[in-house]
């Protein structure tokens, strides 16, 4: 393992707190994944992106981390507060399909941009309707806790009563009477005791299709549930790191504690982390307003907010520059200086594979270097500061490579493996890739020169070096066919 002083923003405490874990060398950590009932937003790719790089750090400081990623399949209602229809139940009313291929769609959606953005997968990814179960125990134990409730067979979790002996409101630092003050006026329109209270359990109504038996009804878990139902789970009563959006500290997160902390005597989760949220052009993102943009859209270039296409690894490389508690805000200004920063970068790493090191040293500490860029790492995951660290390595290897500046063995293999290492490993920042439909381009580009090439020697009696092109693209499964329009070829 290496030796670290890792401190992390805990949103409980409000404060920087040295990080150690429960079990020494080994991290579980929970993050809340999408309700797939739509394309991923690309607020939310920022929230998984932030915690990839955390999952990446925590696995280059030698620990050993269990990562559990859910994906919310059922029970997260339109409103938050325990009103309106399910989500992806909704949709499939819409588009008349089935809940299922609403929630397959969008999980593989989710996946697949995922992926452009180079983010790993995690350990598990459970999902809400795998752990109808789990959820139905753990609501009974809530019942035995005495924290539970049933009104016609729909439960209830009694805010009020939990708030008695535990803190309700702890991690949005709220106190439970601005609360009873805030949401007097929606009293009498719900069967709850008191509206603060959040559902466990919903009765289903008869045209609602998902369903599953329980003691108390035919019905659906809450939203806030599955997460503690598949957190202690797989992770325990208690482990390390919660993450989210910082839209789910409250009421999700806050709801995931009391339900947690009612039955266990332990808080459920040591660090709270949360990344902060992404506005466009300076104001919220939101499918309303219009104000809103799809991650496919900006690699495609087919959308009304940029004049160009920006490729995933910019957008990821844009992102990391900012640190995860910050609100960011993505504009096409930005993302150009981004996607210089990005390409600067990448040319760097380049030119220092053709460097020859020689016998005397530049002016430049790497050993100094390595320690700045761990402790940017070291300071909650702080990869804006990381970043400007690895410029000045840039600075240093554009002197060496104009020779404005000699470098040494040691300096070279330090930059080499530090680099790939915080790029490639760490900020999960890939080379440039060709997109599919450029590699094809080059294809298409190459054959016709060869052709070209076939045609002259062919021009000039040189028989031999036309057949030998032609023979060989054959080999490779290219057939040129000559017509009266020219040649042609097919791809077998
Ligand atoms: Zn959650």
């Amino acid at each position: 393992m290496i030796e670290n002083s890792l401190v992390v923003l805990n949103s409980l405490s409000g404060k920087k707190e040295d990080f150690e874990p429960l079990n020494p060398g080994y991290v579980g950590m929970y993050v809340c994944g999408p309700t797939v009932y739509s394309n991923v937003h690309l607020g939310n790719c920022r929230t998984f992106i932030s915690f990839d790089v955390i999952y990446r750090y925590l696995r280059h400081l030698g620990y050993k981390v269990r990562y559990v990623r859910n994906i919310t399949d059922a029970g997260h209602l339109e409103n938050d507060a325990d009103s309106g229809e399910d989500r992806i139940a909704k949709k499939a009313r819409i588009e008349n399909i089935e809940p299922m291929e609403v929630v397959q769609h969008y999980t593989v959606d989710f996946h697949q941009i995922l992926e452009k953005f180079n983010t790993l997968p995690p350990s598990i990814e459970p999902t809400a309707t795998g752990h109808i179960v789990e959820q139905i125990e753990f609501i009974k134990k809530i019942f035995d806790a005495g924290f539970a409730y049933e009104i016609n067979g729909s439960v209830y979790f009694d805010v009020l009563k939990y708030n008695q002996t535990h803190h309700y409101g702890k991690l949005s630092r709220r106190k439970i009477e601005e609360l009873i003050h805030n949401t007097r006026s929606l009293e009498g329109q719900s069967e709850k005791k008191n509206p603060q209270d959040f559902a466990l359990w919903k009765k289903a109504e008869p045209q609602h299709i998902m369903r599953w038996p329980s003691p108390w009804s035919d019905g659906f878990p809450g939203w806030h549930l599955e997460c503690t139902a598949m957190s202690t789970k797989y992770l325990g009563d208690s482990f390390d790191i919660h993450g989210g959006g910082l839209d789910l500290k409250f009421p999700h997160h806050e709801c995931e504690i009391a339900q947690a902390q009612s039955v266990h005597i332990n808080p459920p989760v040591k660090y709270w982390l949360h990344a902060n949220m992404l506005t466009l052009n300076g104001k919220k993102m939101s499918k309303s307003t219009g104000n809103n943009i799809l991650p496919m859209d900006i690699f495609t270039g087919n959308n009304d907010k940029f004049s160009k296409p920006y490729s995933p690894e910019v957008v990821r490389f844009f992102m990391l520059q900012a640190h995860y508690t910050s609100v960011l805000d993505i504009s096409e200004e930005a993302l150009d200086a981004s996607e210089k920063g990005y390409q600067k970068l990448m040319d760097a790493v380049n030119r220092l594979t053709k460097i020859n090191p020689g016998k005397k040293a530049g002016a430049f500490n790497h050993e100094q270097w390595q320690k700045k860029c761990y402790a940017a790492m070291n300071d909650d995951f702080n990869s804006p500061v990381l970043i400007a660290h690895l410029f000045e390595a840039v600075k240093f290897i554009n002197r060496v490579v104009n020779k404005d500046h000699p470098i040494d063995e040691s300096q070279l293999e330090i930059l080499n493996k530090m680099l790939s290492t915080f790029i490639h490993d760490i900020l999960g920042i890939a080379p440039m890739q060709k997109s599919s439909s450029s590699k094809e381009e080059i294809l298409h580009k190459t054959i016709a020169l060869l052709i070209e090439l076939r045609n002259n020697a062919r021009n000039d009696k040189d028989f031999k070096t036309s057949d030998r092109i032609r023979d060989q693209l054959l080999e490779f499964g290219i057939q040129l066919k000559d017509g009266k329009e020219g040649t042609h070829f097919t791809l077998n």
